[in-house]
C-alpha cells in the first residue's frame, strides 16, 4: 500500500511529500538519506529522501533541521559500516566454503558448487 514519504532540501528547509511505500524505512533502509529526482524548488538542488516515518521539523526550526542532518549522517555512515562488516562476513564464508570443498576432493558436483561460490564471491567483493 502506498503512504506519502518525505522529500527534503536542508538548504531551504523545504520539505515535499510524494508516494512511497509504507515499509520503506525497514525494507530498504539505505535509501533513507539518498537523493532521487525530486528538486527542491527553492535552489533546484536534488531533495533527500527521508521515507515516511521520520519527523520533519518546522522550517521555522533551523537547530532542529541542523540536528536532523547531523542524524542522516550518522544514521548514512552506521549504515555503510554494517554493510561493509556484512560484505567481509560472507566474503570470509565463501572462502572457507571453497577451501573445504576443495579439501574435501573433486568429484563433479563440488567443482560446480566451487564454481558457483566463486562466482559469489567475485560479485560481492
Ligand atoms: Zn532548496
Amino acid at each position: 500500500m502506498a503512504c506519502m514519504g518525505n522529500w527534503v532540501c536542508f538548504g531551504c528547509r523545504i520539505t515535499k511529500r510524494r508516494p512511497t511505500w509504507r515499509r520503506v524505512t525497514y525494507t530498504r533502509p539505505e535509501s533513507i538519506g539518498m537523493r532521487g529526482n525530486v528538486k527542491c524548488q527553492q535552489c533546484s538542488k536534488l531533495m533527500y529522501f527521508l521515507g515516511p516515518t521520520i519527523q520533519i521539523p518546522p522550517k521555522s526550526k533551523p537547530k532542529e533541521w541542523a540536528k536532523l542532518y547531523d542524524a542522516l549522517i550518522e544514521f548514512r555512515q552506521e549504515f555503510a559500516k554494517k554493510h561493509e562488516i556484512g560484505k567481509v562476513k560472507l566474503r570470509h564464508e565463501l572462502e572457507k566454503a571453497i577451501s573445504e570443498l576443495e579439501q574435501r576432493g573433486y568429484n563433479k558436483e563440488r567443482e560446480k558448487l566451487i564454481k558457483e561460490y566463486e562466482e559469489r564471491l567475485c560479485r560481492h567483493t
